[in-house]
Parts: structure tokens; C-alpha cells; sequence
């Protein structure tokens, strides 16, 4: 990875879209795949350098985990990942997907409850969890 590489530093930005993180995975040399995973909503795998993405997924749910994904690339995360690596990513997600103004308003609209804040920031659950670990870590 290049000292260019937009995984190297993830950008905060609210507004990026599921075409925007694709973007950012091609910049890197990654392909994306939409199949059926058995259960599972995504997977990264560095000798392929492909991110596979559940093809149920709603769209919240699909950029959240495509975030997610792209976290265990950037940290050079590999096979089966222990819960720290899962953190990892979906903190990495976080920073990517979630600004703190954005969060703050949306806490201040709906409250705290992770569930609430989700469905108001459009990200999945496990994200708004993982910012909420950052902030308490800060
Ligand atoms: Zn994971």
C-alpha cells in the first residue's frame, strides 16, 4: 500500500456512498462481490484482495459492512478474525462513516440508545457502537 492509499487514512466524511467506498476499494487494488454468503454479511480476504458482501443486504446495512470490510483491509487484518480485529474494523467503520457533529446532532434528536442513533445517521448498529467505544477510550 502507498503513502497515497485512501485506506491508510480514513477520511471522516457523513456523505460517502456505497459508490464512494467502492471507489475507495478499487483505488487499493480491491474487487467487491455481491454473492450469498451462508449466513454471513460480509468477508475479506487479503490473497484475493476482494471484499464479498451479502447480496440480502439493505443498503444501510450493506455500506456499513462494506466500511467494515474495508477496515480489515486497511489494518492488514487476515483469516478468521478474533473479536479485537472485529473492533478494529468496525472503529475504523466509525471513523470513516460517522463525523462528530453528525453524531452529536443525531444524539441530541433521537438520544443515546445505539439503535436510535443508527437509524438516524443511516449506518448499522455495530457502527454506532464502535464510535461510542471511541468516545468513551477519548
Ligand atoms: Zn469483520
Amino acid at each position: 500500500m502507498t503513502s497515497t492509499s485512501l485506506l491508510a487514512t480514513p477520511k471522516t466524511s457523513p456523505t460517502l456512498t456505497m459508490t464512494d467506498l467502492v471507489t475507495i476499494a478499487h483505488a487499493d487494488g480491491i474487487r467487491v462481490w455481491w454473492r450469498h454468503l451462508n449466513g454471513r454479511d460480509g468477508q475479506w480476504s487479503a490473497r484475493h484482495r476482494s471484499i464479498w458482501l451479502e447480496h440480502d443486504l439493505t443498503a444501510v446495512k450493506a455500506r456499513s459492512v462494506l466500511a467494515h470490510e474495508l477496515g480489515h483491509a486497511a489494518l492488514g487484518h487476515d483469516g478468521p478474525q478474533n473479536e479485537q480485529h472485529e473492533l478494529g474494523a468496525w472503529q475504523w467503520a466509525a471513523q470513516l462513516l460517522l463525523s462528530q457533529p453528525a453524531y452529536a446532532t443525531a444524539e441530541t434528536v433521537v438520544g443515546p440508545h445505539p439503535g436510535a442513533v443508527a437509524d438516524e445517521l443511516g449506518v448499522s448498529r455495530s457502527v454506532v457502537l464502535a464510535y461510542q467505544r471511541t468516545l468513551e477510550a477519548a
